[in-house]
């Protein structure tokens, strides 16, 4: 479900990033999303990129509110941009816990800085 409303975001922590409730290390931010470092990072440049408004998973928000899924692969752009890893970067969505997701508001992890390996974990 995608929703701005109490229910629906109380106790969700990237909706306290939102609003400010728990601090971040914010990178860039419009209307729409948010980005800011990951607590535990598994790349020299690791951030995440959040929509504003919940929804368990990117692809749960592209089917309700595309624009809101579009504005976080711009802002992963973005940053690809500023933090200079434009030559190789990666773009990973954890959907599910099988998938190792574990907060469980849409993210992009944005991880660049490093060699990858292919197929990932
Ligand atoms: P996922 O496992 O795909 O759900 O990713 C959740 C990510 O959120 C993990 O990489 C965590 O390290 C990260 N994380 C959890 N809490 C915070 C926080 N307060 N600030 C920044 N990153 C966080
Ligand atoms: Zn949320």
């Amino acid at each position: 479900m995608t929703s701005t409303d109490d229910v629906a975001t109380s106790g969700c922590l990237f909706c306290q990033i939102v609003t400010g409730e728990i601090p971040a290390d914010k990178v860039a931010e419009n209307d729409d999303a948010l980005a800011f470092r990951d607590l535990n990072p598994q790349a020299p440049t690791h951030v995440l990129i959040i929509p504003k408004v919940h929804s368990p998973t990117l692809p749960e928000l592209a089917a309700e509110q595309p624009a809101a899924a579009v504005a976080v692969l711009l802002m992963a752009r973005e940053v690809a941009e500023s933090e200079g890893i434009v030559d190789g970067y990666r773009i990973a969505f954890n959907n599910g816990a099988g998938a190792q997701q574990t907060v469980f508001h849409a993210h992009a992890h944005v991880l660049g800085g490093r060699e990858f390996t292919w197929p990932p974990g």
